[in-house]
Parts: structure tokens; C-alpha cells; sequence
């Protein structure tokens, strides 16, 4: 860490800022110019508490961290790329997945034929809330134990393995027997104890970033979960919350560059949340792979006008296939290969 002094500073200010560097465990070397000084902090700062607690006192000006907060995911300290294994698939080494499947989980009927269709379309996993996040608790919660109990139903139908959210800690055991990929939402990101949870579970993660999270603090939510001993973590950029409200959310494609840049971990964008509409989801897409994720998330229903949820943002099944169609060849320009095309979802 860098600590940059206020100009003019006197002999025992420089001192007193050098012994509490070394009190934190660093070690200081200070560089005196005629107005400025700075001391260079030498220490591994991910070990170490942060010095930026030095910023309170009134000679320094500001403290400049130099290393990764986020360690164990980024790319310093694994420069190749995880991979996440799923029932047989493989996300993050080279195949490009597509998850799909509706919002939530409505009835047996919906969530199967929904799920037959897109295995038919080329999705190599199957989604559907269970436990739903609604923002008015008015709206549809979720069918809850039956909507597992019928996911498990479609995974055996159509051997698609299973995408679903925990929403409390407390249904976490349910969806550890459940489900394949325990997906962490939006709202949820910074619900450090339930990240604990879900990482201590050993299950692969989809961690959605946060609708208001820099990435900054979306890489270091999945370091909360590599931490706690899981490496298998999926992440999603899923929009960010602007002043643009022509669309749900404003899809940050610089944060999929960027996550792809910064961290070893697989990288997933889900367009459907981005832009709440459907119209412009296979733009998003393509866009998508261009900046390098490694699959998508899609929401399709057989019936969207009718959907219990987010009805606007879902593809019809015939709108999927050409979703499906639309990405390959970007998918192939990119240098991956199209999940749909290595014949193992069965
Ligand atoms: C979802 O994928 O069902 C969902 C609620 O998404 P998000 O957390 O990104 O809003
Ligand atoms: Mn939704």
C-alpha cells in the first residue's frame, strides 16, 4: 500500500505514520520529496489488515491500495481458468452453456414442457425459481418445496441438471438435495452469512452481481465463497440499476470484460434481467459472447403472456430456438464450443 502524506509534513508525523505501518505488519520505506512523502507499506495485503484505517490521521491524505482485495478468484493467483464440473458438463474450460427455463416454477405442466423444449433447443441446464425474491409481497412467492420437488421431476425427464435460488439460509438444505447449481440473486449478493452458507455446502454457485455492486464487490462476494473452501462458483452480470429506464437494468458488458480480465472463475450473463424486455435479448446475447462470457441465462416460458412472473422479459420457446440459432455463430467466432453441440446433456 502506498501512504500518501498532506505536503510539508513534519519529522514526527512522517515517524508516527512509519510506526504504525510497522505495527500493522508492514514494512515502511519512505520516499521524501521537497513538498510530498509517501511511504511505500511493503506486505502482502490480503494477509494483513488494510492500512487504510491511517487515513483518519490528519497527515495523510490518502492510502493506495496495491493488491487484489479478491485473492483466491482472481487471476494474480490462478492465471488459468476454473472449471466447474455439473453433473457431466463442463462450464469455464471452452464450452459455452446456455441455462434457460422460466422464471419460477408454476406448475408441473409449465416447468416440464418448458424444460423439454429448451433441452430440444440446445440448453444444457434447466432454471426455475422455487423460492422467489419479489419485490411486492403481493406478488407470487413461489411454489417453495413443491416447485424442488418438480424441478427433480424435469431433471429426470430430460437430464438437464438444475439451476435454482436459495433465497433464505434457511431453505439452504432443502436446495442442497435438490438442485445442482444453488444460484445467489441480485438481492442477495451481499448477504455475506448466506454466501458462508452456500459456500460450506460444497455445491456449485451462479453468483449474480448485485444490482447496485462494482464489481469490485462482486468479485469479492465470490471470494467470500472461495474462502470458505468452494471454488466452484459461476458468475452472472445480470444489469446494473441506471437512470436509463428504457430498459429493467443497463447490461454492463465492461464488467463481463472485466471479470473475465480479473478473475480465473467462469463468467455467465443473463440478458433476460438486463433488459426486462424481450425484444432486445438476442442483441444482449450476442454481446455477451463477444466480450467473453462463457454461457448465458435465459428465461423461456410455453406461455410468456401468462407467466406468474417477470412475463415480459420471457422468450417463447419458438423465440429460444432462434436465440439459440442467433449465438452459435458468435459462440464459434468467439473460439468455444456450443454446449448444445457436444452431445452429453443426456
Ligand atoms: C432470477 O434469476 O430468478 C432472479 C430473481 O434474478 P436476479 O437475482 O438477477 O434479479
Ligand atoms: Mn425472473
Amino acid at each position: 500500500m502506498i501512504i500518501v502524506l498532506r505536503p510539508h509534513p513534519s519529522i514526527e508525523d512522517i515517524a508516527k505514520v512509519e510506526e504504525d505501518v510497522r505495527q500493522m505488519g508492514y514494512v515502511p520505506h519512505t520516499i521524501r520529496g521537497v513538498v510530498r512523502t509517501v511511504v511505500a507499506a511493503v506486505g502482502d495485503e490480503t494477509s494483513k489488515d488494510s492500512l487504510e484505517v491511517l487515513e483518519s490521521l490528519p497527515c495523510v491524505e490518502r492510502v493506495i491500495p496495491i493488491q487484489r482485495r479478491y485473492k483466491l478468484v482472481s487471476r494474480q493467483a490462478q492465471p488459468e481458468p476454473t472449471v466447474v464440473h455439473v453433473g457431466n458438463i463442463t462450464i469455464g474450460g471452452g464450452v459455452f452453456h446456455i441455462i434457460a427455463g422460466p422464471c419460477s416454477v408454476e406448475s408441473y405442466e409449465q416447468t416440464v414442457s418448458t424444460a423439454r423444449c429448451v433441452a430440444g433447443a440446445g440448453a444444457t441446464l434447466l432454471r426455475g425459481g422455487a423460492f422467489k425474491p419479489r419485490t411486492s409481497p403481493y406478488d407470487f412467492q413461489g411454489l417453495g418445496v413443491e416447485g424442488l420437488r418438480i424441478l427433480q421431476q424435469a431433471k429426470k425427464e430430460t437430464g438437464l441438471p438444475v439451476v435454482s435460488e436459495v433465497v433464505r439460509e434457511m431453505d439452504l438444505g432443502l436446495l442442497v438435495g435438490a438442485v445442482d447449481v444453488i444460484q445467489i440473486g441480485a438481492r442477495n449478493a451481499m448477504n455475506y452469512s448466506l454466501l458462508e452458507a452456500v459456500a460450506r455446502s460444497g455445491k456449485p454457485v451462479l453468483l449474480k452481481r448485485g444490482m447496485a455492486a462494482t464489481v469490485e464487490e462482486w468479485l469479492l462476494a465470490a471470494e467470500y465463497i472461495a474462502k470458505n473452501g468452494n471454488h466452484n462458483v459461476i458468475l452472472c452480470e445480470r444489469g446494473i440499476r441506471t437512470f436509463e429506464n428504457s430498459t429493467r437494468n443497463t447490461l454492463d458488458i465492461s464488467a463481463v470484460a472485466l471479470a473475465k480480465q480479473e478473475t480465473n472463475l467462469p463468467v455467465f450473463v443473463d440478458p433476460s434481467h438486463a433488459a426486462g424486455r424481450r425484444d432486445i435479448i438476442p442483441a444482449l446475447a450476442r454481446a455477451a459472447v463477444a466480450a467473453g462470457a462463457d454461457g448465458l441465462m435465459v428465461e423461456v416460458h410455453t406461455d410468456p403472456e401468462l407467466a406468474h412472473c417477470d412475463a415480459a422479459q420471457q422468450l417463447s420457446v419458438e423465440d429460444f430456438h432462434k436465440l439459440v440459432a442467433d449465438v452459435e455463430p458468435f459462440v464459434v467466432a468467439a473460439g468455444k464450443m456450443p454446449g448444445w453441440r457436444t452431445g452429453k446433456t443426456e
